[in-house]
C-alpha cells in the first residue's frame, strides 16, 4: 500500500504494537461487486464496483465514492486508509472507508449514470448505513449522484438522510459543504503561515487543478486572504499572471465549460509548467501522484508543498522534498475540511436541525485549526515532517480505540 514507510515511521515514533500495526495496515472489511447496467441502446454491459471498509474502530466507516476509469482495488483501499488516518486527525466520530466502480462516466448518459448508482447502491447497500458506512462525492460524483445514493438506501431503510453526505441541500445537504475543502486548506494554510513566516496576504500561490477544491481554494485564497494567485491548471494546461489572476473571471469561464489555458486573462503555458513557476505555496489539487522522482520532485521552486489533493506526493518524492527542505503540509490534514462539513451534515441529519453557514464555517476553523496546532506541536517536539506528526496522532487515536474494544 502506498505510504507503507510512512506508516513505519509513525508507527515507530509512538512504539505502536505489532498487532496493532497488522491490523491498522489491512481492511476490516472489502466488498467488490459486478454491476449489471442496461445501456441506452439495450445492451447490458457488466462494471466492477468496490466499497472497502479500511477501519470503524472510532466510528461508522466514511468515505467517498469514485468512478474513474483507474479505480481499482488497491486505489480504493489506499484511499479508504487515508480516511481513517483523515477522521482520526480532525478528531471526529468516524473511521474510514471508500468506494468506486472502474467506468469512465463521461462514456455514459445520464440515465445510464443513474441506473450505474442504483444497482452500485443495491449491491453494496447490505455493508451501508448511518452507524455502520456512510458515503460522500469523490471524483467524478457530486450531489445528484448522492441524490439517487439516498434514494435507494431510503427505498428499503425509510427516510434515512444520514446515510449519504455531500447531498443536495434540499434533500439534507449542509450549508458549506461544497466549498469546505478548499475553505478548510485555506484555514491551515493561513495557520502555518503565521507559523512560519510567510503571511498569505500578498503571498504567492500556484494551484494544479481547478475542479471543486482548486476552485474554491483559488476563490477563497483571494477574496479572504488577500492572497495573489499567479497560476492554475487543469487537464488541458495553465495559464499564468505574475501579477496575480482574476480568479472570479476565471471561474465564469470555467463554469461556461471551457478549459482553463482558453482564457485570455494570463499566459498561456503546457500544464507541466506549473511545477517550476517561483512561487511560496504550491498547491496539487487535481489527482494522485502529480509530484514524482522522475517528472518534478527535483524542480520544485516553492516555499511549501499543501497537499489538496488525495496521495499527490509518492513517498520517493516525498523524501526528495524532505532532503531539499521543501515542508510538505500532508494531504489528510490539509484536505480534511470536506470530511469535516460532512461530519456536521450527518450530526444535522441525525439532529434534525439546520445550522447556518456561518456555524459550519466557524466550526470547521476551531475543528482543523486544532489539529493543525496539535500536528505542529508534534513535528517541533519530535523534529520529524508534518506528516509523520500527523499520521502519529492519528495512529495513536485509532489504536487506542482499537485497545479499549478489546478482542
Ligand atoms: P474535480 O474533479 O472537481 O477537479 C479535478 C481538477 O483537476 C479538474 O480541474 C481537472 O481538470 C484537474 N486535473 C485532472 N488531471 C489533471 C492533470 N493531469 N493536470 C492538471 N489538472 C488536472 O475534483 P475535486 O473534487 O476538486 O478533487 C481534487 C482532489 O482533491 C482529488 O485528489 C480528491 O480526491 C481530493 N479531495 C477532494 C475533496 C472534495 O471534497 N471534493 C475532499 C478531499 C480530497
Amino acid at each position: 500500500m502506498i505510504g507503507a514507510s510512512q506508516f513505519e515511521r509513525a508507527a515507530n515514533l509512538i512504539n505502536l504494537d505489532d498487532y496493532l500495526r497488522r491490523i491498522l495496515t489491512r481492511p476490516f472489511r472489502e466488498v467488490q461487486v459486478e454491476v449489471p447496467v442496461r445501456m441506452d441502446d439495450g445492451r447490458i454491459e457488466v462494471f466492477t464496483g468496490y466499497r472497502i471498509q479500511h477501519n470503524g474502530a472510532r466510528g461508522p466507516c466514511k468515505g467517498g465514492i469514485r468512478f474513474h476509469p483507474d479505480a481499482d482495488h488497491d486505489e480504493v483501499l489506499g484511499l479508504a486508509a487515508i480516511m481513517t488516518w483523515k477522521t482520526a486527525l480532525m478528531d471526529i466520530p468516524f473511521g474510514g472507508a471508500k468506494g468506486g466502480v472502474t467506468v469512465d462516466p463521461k462514456r455514459l448518459s445520464k440515465l445510464e449514470l443513474e441506473r450505474l448508482t442504483r444497482r452500485f447502491t443495491q449491491r453494496i447497500s447490505i455493508v451501508l448505513g448511518p452507524y455502520r458506512d456512510v458515503p460522500a462525492p469523490d471524483v467524478n460524483t457530486n450531489a445528484q449522484v448522492m441524490a439517487w445514493i439516498l434514494d435507494e438506501y431510503s427505498s428499503r431503510h425509510g427516510y434515512t438522510p444520514a446515510a449519504v453526505t455531500g447531498k443536495p441541500i434540499s434533500l439534507g445537504g449542509s450549508l458549506g459543504r461544497e466549498e469546505a475543502t478548499g475553505r478548510g486548506v485555506m484555514y491551515v494554510m493561513i495557520e502555518y503561515g503565521r507559523d512560519f513566516g510567510i503571511p498569505l496576504a500578498g503571498s504567492r500561490v500556484v494551484i494544479q487543478g481547478f475542479g471543486n477544491v482548486g476552485g474554491h481554494l483559488a476563490r477563497l485564497l483571494v477574496s479572504e486572504a488577500g492572497a495573489k494567485v499567479i497560476a492554475v491548471s487543469d487537464v488541458a494546461g495553465g495559464i499564468v499572471n505574475e501579477r496575480g489572476l482574476d480568479i472570479p473571471g476565471l471561474l465564469a469561464h470555467t463554469a461556461a465549460g471551457k478549459p482553463v489555458p482558453e482564457w485570455s486573462g494570463g499566459e498561456r503555458i503546457p500544464g507541466e509548467q506549473i511545477w517550476t513557476i517561483p512561487c511560496d505555496w504550491l498547491v496539487p489539487a487535481a489527482l494522485g501522484g502529480a509530484i514524482t522522482k522522475e517528472t518534478n520532485a527535483s524542480s520544485l521552486d516553492c516555499k511549501v508543498v499543501v497537499e489538496a489533493a488525495n496521495q499527490p506526493t509518492t513517498p520517493i518524492a516525498d523524501r526528495i522534498l524532505e532532503e531539499r527542505g521543501i515542508p510538505v503540509i500532508p494531504d489528510f490534514l490539509a484536505n480534511a475540511g470536506g470530511v469535516t462539513v460532512s461530519y456536521y451534515e450527518w450530526a444535522q441529519n441525525l439532529q434534525q436541525y439546520r445550522w447556518t453557514h456561518e456555524q459550519v464555517n466557524r466550526e470547521l476553523q476551531a475543528t482543523i485549526t486544532k489539529a493543525y496546532l496539535a500536528v505542529r506541536d508534534l513535528a517541533r517536539g519530535r523534529s520529524v515532517p508534518f506528516r509523520t506528526a500527523a499520521y502519529a496522532i492519528a495512529l495513536a487515536r485509532v489504536a487506542e480505540a482499537e485497545r479499549l474494544r478489546g478482542n
